[in-house]
């Protein structure tokens, strides 16, 4: 069910404490066509219409290369979101379960990650599907996708292998 900031029935919520100051930097801007959390897909799906991902100066430079990339992890901050709850019930029943094990937008770092396709490069924007965020919403990282990216540092004992 989708919230709207409210706190439901036997939800817990926290005071937040004073930011730890990460510094981070928005480094563009995700326009979608969805204005509202009511008509916002919970997550992206691979046919879901196509979204435009802006990057703002000085990173333009930093997409160098990634055309050769079909699928990205995108990393936004949902920035309409409440950051006080550590038990939420999603359903709004009465049931709650703790923010850690859920991917509710709710969180002390309202980070969202999805997994998204490259349509196309279109100069300082990236044209992409999958996304499931608001309009507006500020984007924080881009990564190629794990499973496609090979590192480019020789490889180490204990490294992960994707196979
Ligand atoms: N795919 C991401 C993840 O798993 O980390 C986000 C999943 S979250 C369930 C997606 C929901 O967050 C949307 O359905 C919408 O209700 C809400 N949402 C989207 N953009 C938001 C924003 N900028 N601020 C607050 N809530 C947002």
């Amino acid at each position: 069910m989708v919230r709207l900031n409210e706190i439901r029935r036997n939800e817990v919520a926290v005071e937040v404490p004073t930011p730890d100051h990460a510094g981070l930097v928005f480094i563009g801007m995700i326009r979608t066509p969805w204005t509202s959390r009511l008509d916002c897909p919970r997550m992206g799906r691979s046919d879901g219409p196509v979204c435009r991902i802006e990057i703002h100066e000085p990173w333009v430079a930093a997409l160098d290369g990634i055309e050769a990339y079909g699928r990205l992890e995108v990393l936004y901050w949902l920035h309409q979101s409440r950051r006080d709850l550590v038990r939420q019930s999603p359903a709004d029943d009465g049931v709650t379960r703790g923010t850690f094990a859920l991917r509710t937008p709710v969180r002390p770092n309202p980070i969202g990650t999805s997994i998204a396709t490259l349509v196309s490069r279109e100069g300082a924007a990236l044209l992409v599907r999958g996304l499931d965020c608001l309009d507006g919403t500020p984007l924080l990282d881009l990564k190629p996708d794990r499973s496609l990216f090979t590192p480019i540092a020789p490889a180490q004992p204990g490294d992960f292998q994707t196979g």
